[in-house]
């Protein structure tokens, strides 16, 4: 049967490759957006992951269109890179905003569709960064090792309920956000990667599609490297 499928930030990028994946596999899927509108074929809905209101006027709307959400994939993210020392508490706190709370609000909000089913798949895209680290990238890299935590104790919460939670940790993927990189830092990253390339964005959706079907229905609290091996060893 078709699930309900929601995809934050699902609008363009990684979030769009992963949106079309469930969609080509039969899956009745809906994107967020702030504002851009969805692409063709897909349900957009308009919401920024920092407001608690347009988090639930999103899912209100999601569900009347396509039932209770049984698949949420928490991608919405941004970067806003800086020193430590040069870092201020605004610059630090709206990327934890972002990436952390907001994927807090919509793991709530969908949980509660989940226990209702009684089965569900939380998806959370973390990065390489969130365990390794990354110079520059304090806010970010807490925001995205929390993400491992929170799944991990959403598994433990929600397990006995049929509803996992994984974290894929993707490397560098060929997206707007890595079209910022200076072409140095871009060879710099590739000499560290053992594949020698970036990631394609259907590398990540194929493995969040994977995660969402029958056959990872046993595989919960996982955190799964996309990474072409640069943070092996985590
Ligand atoms: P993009 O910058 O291409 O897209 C980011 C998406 O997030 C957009 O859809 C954007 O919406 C949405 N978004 C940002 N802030 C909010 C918000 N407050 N509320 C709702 N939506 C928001 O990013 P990528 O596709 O590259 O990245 C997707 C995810 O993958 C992110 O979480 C990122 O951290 C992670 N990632 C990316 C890597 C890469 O190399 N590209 C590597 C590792 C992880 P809008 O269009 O409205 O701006």
């Amino acid at each position: 049967m078709a699930r309900s499928v929601l995809v934050t930030g699902g609008n363009r990028g990684i979030g769009l490759t992963i949106a079309k994946a469930f969609q080509d596999a039969g899956d009745k899927v809906a994107v967020t957006h702030r504002g851009s509108g969805a692409p063709e074929g897909l349900l957009g809905v308009r919401c920024d992951v920092t407001d608690p209101e347009q988090v639930a006027a999103a899912f209100d709307e999601v569900e009347a269109a396509h039932g209770r959400v049984e698949v949420l994939v928490a991608n919405a993210g941004i970067t806003d890179d800086g020193l430590l020392l040069r870092m201020g508490e605004e610059q630090f706190g709206r990327v934890l905003e972002a990436n952390l709370t907001g994927s807090y609000r919509v793991a709530k909000r969908a949980a509660s569709s989940m226990l209702r089913l009684r089965r569900g798949r939380m998806i959370f895209i973390s990065s390489v960064v969130g365990l390794s680290g990354g110079a520059g990238q304090v806010n970010y890299a807490a925001s995205k090792a929390g993400l491992v935590g929170m799944a991990r104790s959403i598994a433990r919460e929600l397990g006995s309920r049929a509803i996992t939670a994984n974290v894929v940790a993707p490397g560098f993927v060929t997206t707007d956000m890595t079209d910022e990189l200076s072409e140095d830092r871009k060879q710099e990253i590739l000499g560290q990667i053992p594949l020698a390339r970036f990631a394609a964005t259907e590398e990540v959706a194929g493995t969040v599609r994977w995660l969402a079907s029958d056959e990872a229905a046993y595989i919960t609290g996982a955190v799964i490297p996309v990474d072409g091996g640069l943070g092996m060893g985590h």
